[in-house]
């Protein structure tokens, strides 16, 4: 095939007498490309001298109508179909293969047919320039290559020579007048087809040093291309690091702002929770203190009691309020954590039970106290916050317990999944629907029918949240006004041993 980089190949590459190319890659992509370049043209040729060759007959027999019989033979029975064989076979592929020696043969037959002529008629000027117009076919128009053209035209000459000394009238002067001409027309041709050949050659190289030079261009491109998509993709990538930065920083002020609001409000909360902590300690105080100092103005005996019964109302409910405030602080301050241990969930509701039976509140006011496990095993063991689930179930039955004047309160648990869901229902005083939703605020206390046996700290609710969240569950409520309440809780536990068939 053709060599790939035609860059260093120089006219001296080539012989001077056979312009053949040393390298054989090189000669025969040469070929290939004359061939290309040649044989429509080479076709033509061969068409237009057949039909000059037979064309020329009409001379012969004007001037030479005793040998029309000789010179037609060769015109029409050799040399033009011969000349026309060579047309047809140039349409059919094996034609690229043996075309030189074939034109090379045709240049011969040609030349010896009018060579035969010239022989027969040598004082006929008329058959020696059809040698000429055959010369010149030869070397310029049939495209036959420098040197088998040079072998072809001398050949042909040395026919003529042969011919004529052996066969002709010997004239020598008109054969030497006759070589005369023969020799420069075939000096010329060969002259002409010698620069030709190089000049294609040449062509053929600087084609080919183009092409490997695009090729060269072609492969420079593409490695800027790549480098350039590289570059490109760098950009890009570093684009969306940044626009991924930016975001990044944004997300972080917007969280800064955030947290600098959340910082602000806690301030304020805190305030507000210090403000409404002293008013709620001073009340209690107030009373203890008040009535301590009344002790002994006491008139009567019941008075007395009374007194000391305000002072231990009030002491235990400073207790109170002062408990729930240490919960709050530890659960601020992340000391306290959850600790999570198996055990018997209906042992757990049992102790409750009997724990709120003889609550003050349920045994005064009549209420029907009961519960249901949602699992009715023996025993059914879970793991989670065994602690605080029990503070959470006794804060929430203890309020049912306060604020229901008649009727019942009724707690139970069901599972669903992996989660234990608790309910306490009650036939209470009800939340009003506007307060119901900061219900789970501290130190809120719902300013109805509130009466001594309803004092509260306002801070239950809001612990009982806050334990549920640290353990992942929620509580919310569901309440009418006078008819009652449900809270109702959830939590995540691990269930360790239960009976399916009764959940
Ligand atoms: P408190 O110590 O005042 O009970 P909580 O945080 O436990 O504080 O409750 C907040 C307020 O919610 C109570 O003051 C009360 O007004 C209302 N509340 C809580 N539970 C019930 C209930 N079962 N029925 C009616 N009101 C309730």
């Amino acid at each position: 095939m053709i060599e790939d980089d035609y860059s260093h190949v120089k006219k001296m590459d080539m012989s001077r007498i056979s312009l053949r190319f040393n390298s054989s890659k090189n000669e025969k992509a040469f070929k290939d490309y004359y061939y290309n370049n040649s044989y429509k043209a080479s076709r033509n040729a061969f068409l237009l001298t057949a039909i000059l060759y037979s064309v020329f007959g009409f001379l012969d027999y004007i001037t030479t109508p005793e040998y029309l019989n000789i010179f037609w033979s060769i015109r029409f029975i050799i040399v033009v179909p011969f000349l026309l064989s060579v047309f047809a076979l140039s349409f059919f592929k094996i034609f690229k293969k043996i075309w030189q020696p074939l034109i090379f043969f045709v240049f011969i037959i040609a030349g010896l047919g009018i060579v035969i002529m010239i022989v027969i008629l040598p004082n006929d000027f008329i058959y020696s320039n059809g040698l000429l117009l055959i010369f010149f076919a030869g070397f310029v128009f049939i495209k036959l290559r420098f040197l088998l053209a040079s072998i072809a035209g001398l050949t042909s000459l040395f026919l003529y020579n042969i011919l004529a000394i052996y066969f002709g009238e010997v004239d020598i002067n008109n054969v030497f007048i006759n070589d005369l001409f023969f020799i420069s027309a075939i000096l010329l041709g060969i002259f002409a087809a010698y620069n030709s050949e190089i000049s294609d050659r040449k062509n053929f190289l600087l084609i080919h040093q183009i092409a490997s030079k695009n090729k060269d261009i072609a492969t420079i491109n593409k490695g800027l291309e790549k480098q350039v998509e590289k570059r490109t993709e760098l950009l890009n990538r570093r684009n969306e690091e940044l626009l991924a930065e930016i975001a990044r920083r944004i997300t972080m002020e917007q969280d800064l702002i955030i947290a600098k609001e959340k910082a602000e409000e806690s301030d304020k909360l805190k305030s507000a929770f210090l403000a409404n902590m002293s008013h709620e300690i001073r009340t209690p105080m107030n009373g203890i203190i008040g009535f301590a100092n009344l002790l002994e103005e006491a008139e009567s005996k019941e008075e007395l009691n009374e007194f000391i019964d305000i002072i231990i109302k009030n002491g235990e409910h400073l207790l109170s309020l002062i408990n729930d405030i240490i919960d709050l602080s530890k659960i601020e301050a992340g000391i306290l954590k959850i600790s999570k241990q198996s055990f018997d969930l209906n042992v757990l509701t049992e102790e409750v039970y009997k724990m709120f039976l003889m609550d003050p509140n349920v045994k005064d006011r009549n209420l029907k106290l009961s519960y249901e496990n949602g699992v009715k095993d023996k025993e059914f063991i879970i793991t989670t916050d065994r602690l605080r689930l029990k503070q959470i179930l006794i804060n929430i039955i203890n309020n049912a317990c306060k604020y229901t004047d008649e009727g019942s309160i009724e707690f139970s648990y069901e599972i669903k999944g992996n989660q234990l869901h608790f309910k306490v229902e009650d036939t209470g005083i009800g939340i009003p629907d506007e307060q119901q939703e900061y219900l789970f605020e501290r130190f809120m206390q719902v300013t109805l029918n509130n009466t001594p046996s309803r004092e509260g700290t306002g801070l239950g609710l809001a612990i009982t949240k806050t334990y549920l969240k640290m353990m992942g569950g929620n509580i919310k409520v569901r309440s009418k006004l006078n008819e009652g309440s449900v809270f109702s809780f959830y939590l995540p536990i691990e269930i360790k041993k239960q009976n399916l068939d009764n959940v």
